[in-house]
């Protein structure tokens, strides 16, 4: 019953995805001479989010390629920056990326988020229903044929997750105009009219600056100020030309 043979020659940077037998060069696969070049690529482990342009004997080929027998196929790395193309640049994050969440926020990137976890059929149907694209460390996620757009997030740690987000998408940043609590806009807030939410010493000590049009949350330059402002400057700095 074994079908073609073909031979596939992974990116470098998307082989941390195939089993480590794979990962030494270019491996061979039997296909079933009935299935897509991307489902023989999923069925590898490589999210179709991570891959680039597909190419058989050299040739530029759709996913939806069936391989015969002999085929060579080189599948690249997504080019970066990225285009996501048919909406506004935006993001859902899974329930495992909130601290991310929190940061795309902070530079004014619109980044949907909830605290509770959706399941994936949910977020799949969300990140369709909304043209997001859907961020996550979860292939299974990822392989969702529902999801508008999406991007695996290579790292643990969240300040290369913010990196890896910036470089690959460039979006547009505009630090200090988004809640971060709930992604909603942040409008103009004076003392007078926010004063009962806040505590006496914040009163005293400090200037309320903005207030969440949707949540009513206030914003003022407390304690951790100056921590955020040090992870905007960062990435002001890196990667936007937006800065306030
Ligand atoms: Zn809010």
């Amino acid at each position: 019953m074994n079908g073609p043979e073909i031979q596939i020659d992974f990116a470098p940077e998307l082989r941390l995805f195939l089993p480590a037998e794979r990962r030494q060069g270019r491996t061979c696969l039997l296909t079933d001479g009935a299935s897509t070049l991307g489902h023989a690529i999923e069925s590898l482990g490589v999210p179709l989010t991570e891959a680039g342009p597909l190419l058989v004997d050299g040739r530029e080929v759709p996913v939806s390629h069936i391989p015969a027998a002999g085929e060579s196929v080189e599948v690249r790395a997504v080019s970066r920056p990225q285009r996501v193309p048919g909406a506004p640049l935006r993001f859902l994050l899974d329930v495992h990326l909130g601290t991310l969440a929190r940061r795309l926020r902070l530079l004014g990137v619109d980044a949907a988020y909830e605290n509770e976890d959706l399941g994936d059929p949910a977020l799949a149907t969300l990140s369709a229903a909304e043209r997001r694209v859907m961020l996550s460390r979860d292939r299974g996620l990822l392989r969702r044929r529902e999801i508008w757009a999406g991007a695996y997030i290579y790292s643990d740690r969240p300040d290369d997750q913010l990196r890896d987000v910036l470089e690959r998408f460039a979006p547009a940043l505009a630090p200090w105009t988004r809640c971060t609590a709930c992604n909603g806009g942040l409008g103009p807030a004076d003392k007078e009219s926010v004063q009962e939410q806040l505590e006496h010493g914040t009163q005293r000590s400090y200037d309320v600056f903005a207030q969440c049009t949707f949540c009513g949350r206030v914003y003022w330059r407390g304690a951790h100020h100056a921590r955020l402002a040090a992870i905007v400057e960062d990435a002001v700095r890196e990667f936007g030309d937006a800065a306030a």
